[in-house]
């Protein structure tokens, strides 16, 4: 991408990250390994918050998902059957001068490690042809290392849905259109892992897998499709509306989260950038500071990848859908034919296209038919699929804020602040005796904290001014603070007894609060 890049922002970034305890590197004392990040005490937090909100946004406040817990590692053939084995590779050029490895479709953008001032493609030395190279690790299950028992560190947390989906469609009572959800670990051997956690190798994923009839379906149960519009899901939306509807509703999603709308952006991908049997994708885009990037994707995979796992393990994954069969058993012979006709030409594009040869693949069509007309069909796909940890890179580039301040000696200085929003803050409450020799104020704080802390995470801080510790907290981006003070204890009368000042951080101002109005002001904020 050709944005202009803020390499000093990124570098405060990766600072204070350090600093504040967001982002550590792995190993850090062994010299660290690259494409490895731990997250801090705060880092751990804001991610916990983050797949909390996702998980409770799309699994449990809707009655149209379903959530899945997987094995990392999982049989080897789902990997052949996904087509992870053949074909998820990066094109990699060695230089024969400096050694150095790079992805060739970005090597503009790598510098050269030997030359860290100059890009690859400007290093002198003489590059290999670009090699396909498989993005998976490997691993052996058992205590025999041959080729019979290697194992794939799963590259994207989808696949299980996928293999998963009958046992989830027949405990949980779902029909089309519904969706399995899961967030879990993915590991990718990136040949040039950058941007600091923006490509990593073990990353994590929150992915959807939303299962929908086919065009046909919809079509013999409502006459016909619905155009793709905005507002709430309909009967007669096929997949396009069903597209439409998720990358809406995921943007309206990370802006609840405290991205701004100016900052992501929509791109369609390119006819020659679709995997063959994606009828459409949409990246949903984050500027960086290092460029325009993508942040999660939504593809609309018909119904390639069940057929897929249906065509290697010989386990049917087709579902019975009663509606669809009373719906074509009511139509006129040429509206019935020409739905099956139609269903029968999908199948058949998919079987020719995953290499079944003409004649197997026209009779298996033909049964596809037949079982369409009974009321069976694979379930087409939309797949949203987001990184936490860009997601969370995005969110902290977000937050971060620098402003000119004066302090109460009048000298001016610069405030850093994470502005988070409060729902997904590491911290939301700091909490503050005005002096820790006074046990009063001690014990009245305590007091407060001990309210507030079964309701949100609280930080407890009673060292040094009280400038300081709200400063210690804006770097943390916690928005609220309070304060105890002699007021509080009831020192300067019975009207100002059991309040505190609530200081908020992105505006500074500070208010009273009566402590028995607290969590049932603070609450709804914060969640
Ligand atoms: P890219 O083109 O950036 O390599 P991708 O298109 O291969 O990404 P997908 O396979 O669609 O990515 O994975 C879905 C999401 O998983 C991405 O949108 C991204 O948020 C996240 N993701 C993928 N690879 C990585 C990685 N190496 N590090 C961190 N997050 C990743």
């Amino acid at each position: 991408m050709a944005e202009p890049k803020n390499t000093e922002l990124m570098e405060k970034i990766v600072s204070l990250c350090k600093r504040r305890g967001f982002v550590f590197q792995s190993s850090e004392i062994y010299g660290g390994i690259n494409g490895f990040w731990d997250y801090g005490p705060l880092g751990a937090e804001l991610k916990r918050n983050v797949k909390e909100a996702w998980w409770r946004d799309i699994v449990q406040n809707r009655e149209d998902v379903e959530g899945l817990d997987a094995t990392i590692i999982m049989h080897p053939t789902v990997w052949k059957a996904s087509g992870h084995v053949d074909t998820f590779t990066d094109p990699m050029v060695d230089c024969k001068t400096c050694k150095a490895r790079f992805r060739a479709d970005q090597m503009c953008d790598t510098p050269c490690p030997k030359k860290p001032s100059k890009k690859a493609t400007e290093c002198e030395g003489e590059k290999t042809e670009p090699r396909a190279f498989n993005l998976m690790f490997t691993t052996h299950v058992g205590p025999v290392k041959d080729d019979a028992n290697v194992a794939y560190l799963r590259p994207e947390t989808a696949q299980a849905i996928f293999v998963q989906f009958k046992n989830v469609f027949e405990t949980s009572r779902q029909k089309p259109p519904f969706g399995i959800a899961q967030i879990g670990k993915a590991f990718r051997n990136e040949v040039t892992p950058r941007n600091f956690t923006f490509r990593s190798r073990e990353f994590e994923q929150m992915e959807i897998e939303f299962f929908i009839k086919p065009d046909e379906a919809i079509r013999a149960i409502s006459g016909a499709v619905s155009a793709p519009a905005s507002g709430e899901p309909r009967e007669d939306w096929g997949w396009e509306a069903w597209h439409k509807y998720w990358f809406e509703s995921r943007v309206a999603w990370y802006e609840s989260i405290g991205l701004n709308r100016d900052s992501l952006h929509i791109r369609w991908q390119e006819q020659d950038e679709l995997a063959h049997y994606a009828r459409a994708t949409v990246d949903i885009e984050f500027d960086f500071p290092f460029g325009q990037q993508e942040l999660e994707g939504i593809a609309a995979r018909s119904d390639y990848d069940l057929s897929q796992h249906q065509k290697v393990s010989g386990k049917s994954q087709t579902i019975f859908d009663d509606e669809l069969r009373q719906a074509l058993s009511k139509l006129d012979e040429g509206q019935r034919a020409e739905l099956v006709d139609s269903y029968k030409a999908a199948r058949l594009k998919y079987l020719l296209s995953s290499g079944v040869e003409q004649e197997l693949a026209e009779k298996s069509a033909e049964a596809d038919g037949a079982g369409f007309l009974k009321g069976n069909y694979v379930p087409h796909v939309i797949e949203p699929s987001a990184g936490v940890d860009r997601l969370i890179l995005a969110l902290i580039c977000t937050a971060y804020d620098e402003e000119k301040v004066v302090d109460e000696k009048g000298k001016e200085e610069v405030r850093t602040v994470m502005r988070f929003h409060p729902r997904i803050a590491p911290i939301k409450v700091g909490v503050f005796p005005l002096l820790k020799n006074k046990p009063e104020l001690v014990a009245k704080a305590r007091e407060v904290k001990k309210l507030l802390q079964d309701h949100m995470p609280v930080f407890y801080d009673e060292a040094g001014a009280i400038g300081r510790r709200y400063r210690r907290q804006d770097e943390a981006g916690t928005p609220f603070c309070l304060t105890i003070d002699f007021d509080t204890i009831g020192e300067n009368g019975e009207e100002t007894a059991d309040t505190v000042t609530l200081r908020h951080r992105d505006s500074m101002k500070q208010e009273r609060v009566r402590i028995s109005d607290l969590v049932g002001m603070l609450l709804p904020q914060v969640r």
